[in-house]
């Protein structure tokens, strides 16, 4: 089964892949984990990425899509993946597909995880955590037992950067920006099928394992 699960910050397609990996045993590949593995050894290509990242650049695509394929000399990854955060654009998704092709594979289905923007902005700005020991809370769903206040030790709660509602909503508008050609090229392939993501964690996931059981593999 190989799958690749899109959707904006916030809407819980990580924990989504998560759960099928650990339910299907299927590896759960995000470029994030990708590139820090990669900086652990002194492999060339993560050097080279790493002087983008360094200097504050983007990194390319061409080079993002030749790391993306260093994870494909692990065999995990041959028999099945569930890819969360790539590709990011066409080219990348181009990129992917010429990739898999070469070697007769290809993706089962692009499961897009979707809610309104301000579903979004509402779950991550209640997220506060503890500048102390790093736990973290929400005003609304995981409240600590006093208000703003760390449950382990009584620390005064703050809200990230990346909380912010600003900081949302411009993540948010770089991700449709770039991702709604990609989902235009998956359902053009046939391939895309929508999630609504607006409701908890297991109603996205009960979603999801319906069109899995839809799937044949
Ligand atoms: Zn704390």
């Amino acid at each position: 089964m190989r799958i690749i699960i899109m959707g904006p910050p916030g809407v819980g397609k990580g924990t989504e892949a998560s759960m099928l990996e650990a339910q299907f045993n299927i590896p759960h590949v995000s470029t994030g984990d990708i590139f820090r593995a990669l900086f652990r050894t002194d492999d060339p290509i993560g050097i080279e990425a790493r002087e983008y990242i360094d200097k504050g650049l983007l990194v390319p695509d061409e080079l993002t899509n030749r790391i993306v394929e260093t994870r494909f000399r692990t065999e995990d990854v041959h028999h099945g993946f569930i890819f969360d955060g790539y590709p990011r654009n066409v080219a990348q998704a181009e990129a992917f597909t010429k990739f898999l092709n070469e070697r007769n594979w290809k993706v089962d289905t692009v499961i897009n995880v979707d809610t309104k923007d301000e579903t979004i902005i509402e779950r991550l700005s209640g997220r506060r955590v503890c500048p102390k020991c790093g736990a973290t809370y929400h005003i609304v769903s995981n409240k600590p037992r006093i208000e703003n206040i760390c449950d382990n030790d009584q620390t005064e709660l703050i809200q990230r950067k990346d909380d912010k509602p600003e900081t949302i909503k411009n993540r948010l508008e770089i991700y449709h920006r770039e991702t709604k050609p990609v989902i235009e090229y998956y359902r053009k392939a046939g391939l895309l099928v929508n999630v609504d993501g607006s409701g908890d964690i297991e109603n996205t996931h009960r979603q999801v394992l319906k069109i899995i059981g839809d799937l044949k593999w």
